[in-house]
């Protein structure tokens, strides 16, 4: 008991002295707290620090988050990703407005069954917001602990999350559990990092089974994962006059929400043109001619990598009737940064308004030098 006292006194004190100013730290509004826990889950701070600016500028109360459309939660989300995050805090807080006349629940129970809220979230905003002893368990207390502990389980085991867990519990003090939270968060985010910790700056170096047997390189322990799978896709920018076509995804799953350009897998030997002619039927009941093609394009999400070949088609004939995504439109080009993309579709954007720019002053199907510049930008841009 004596060891875990010391280990909490150098813990805290080493916080209160080192860590680093954020806004989210300020922060006493419970909604606000949780905005940045979301937010934080899977993405790095430097990442999130623009996003909660611009969220809290856009959506200052939970109420106005409740009240706002979903695309328009999803075009402040754009870019951070794991967009199921977005829609569950907009859903959560329609839900709190509904049924906890907007105040955030400050018990577990309640807390732990709003949309989207696991046993992180739920323990870092009660601890943060409302001091109640629930101890967080994200990656980077993971392998502090492992290393303090000499934990064996690996990291990326989903059953190892109970060890941690119970670890994490017999550490937190019940004084001050949210700063203690953040300050073993902080620890592993600063000083103990992945590669080459910074032990000699450590405040529980005096207490750390793996720097004392001089086994820090061993831990955490994590298991082999199998490389992640590659698809192939091909996508269309079907032209009508002089709008495109864009349909919405199903509101769940990957990307869910979002728009998009009509497209899909590329089938064993089947040519990426004849896929974007295909997938463009079966998706939206259209006939498309491919006039050119625009580009490939190189994107990994967490559990796969994607290739992508763009081409722009033209309209033939047919009137749109969904087969998967649940909504289209025909917009201009320029209305593109009016809609939720996802960030492989915004890798092609700059150049398919050039394209459409350069087309406007002559038909750049027909130029072939123009279409070859464009396609080693193209592949510049996908390579970067
Ligand atoms: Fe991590 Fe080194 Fe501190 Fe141990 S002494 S907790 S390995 S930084």
């Amino acid at each position: 008991m004596k060891k875990i006292q010391s280990l909490r006194d150098s813990l805290m004190s080493w916080y209160k002295a080192n860590h680093r100013d954020l806004p989210w730290r300020k922060a006493t509004n419970p909604y606000h707290i949780g905005v940045s826990e979301v937010m934080l889950q899977q993405t790095q701070v430097t990442t999130v620090l623009p996003y909660y600016r611009r969220f809290l500028k856009r959506f200052p109360r939970l109420e106005r988050l409740a009240r706002a459309d979903l695309q328009d939660v999803l075009k402040v989300w754009e870019g951070l990703g794991y967009y199921a995050r977005a829609r569950n805090l907009h859903r959560a807080a329609g839900f709190i407005l509904n049924h906890h006349q907007g105040i955030i629940p400050d018990r577990w129970d309640d807390f732990r069954k709003l949309p989207g809220v696991g046993d992180y979230i739920a323990a870092a905003v009660l601890s943060i917001a409302f001091e109640k002893p629930y101890a967080v368990v994200d990656g980077n207390v993971k392998r502090v602990l492992a290393r303090l502990l000499l934990e064996e389980a690996p990291l990326n085991r989903s059953t190892s999350i109970k060890i941690f867990k119970e670890a994490a519990d017999r550490l937190l003090t019940p004084r001050d559990p949210g700063t203690f939270n953040q300050a073993l968060m902080e620890l592993g985010a600063m000083v103990c990092k992945p590669q080459q910790p910074l032990c000699s700056a450590c405040p529980i170096q005096g207490l750390c089974l793996a720097y004392e047997t001089g086994r820090v390189d061993e831990y955490p322990k994590k298991l082999k994962k199998s490389p992640a799978p590659q698809f192939n896709i091909a996508v269309g920018v079907v032209f009508k006059n002089s709008s495109v076509l864009i349909t919405r995804r199903k509101p769940e799953g990957l990307l869910g929400g979002l728009w998009e350009f009509p497209g899909g897998k590329i089938q064993n030997h089947e040519k990426a043109k004849d896929a974007c002619i295909r997938e463009i039927k079966e998706e939206t009941s259209l006939s498309v001619g491919v006039d050119t093609y625009l580009g490939r394009i190189k994107h990994a999400y967490t559990h796969f990598k994607i290739i992508m070949d763009v081409f722009c088609c033209s309209y033939h004939c047919g009137k749109v009737k969904l087969n998967g995504p649940v909504d289209h439109r025909w917009i201009k080009l320029e209305n593109l940064d009016d809609y939720p993309f996802p960030k492989a579709n915004h890798k092609f954007f700059p150049l398919l308004k050039k394209f459409a720019a350069t087309a406007r002053k002559g038909d750049i199907t027909k130029s072939g030098q123009a279409g070859n510049d464009l396609r080693l930008e193209i592949d510049n841009l996908a390579k970067s």
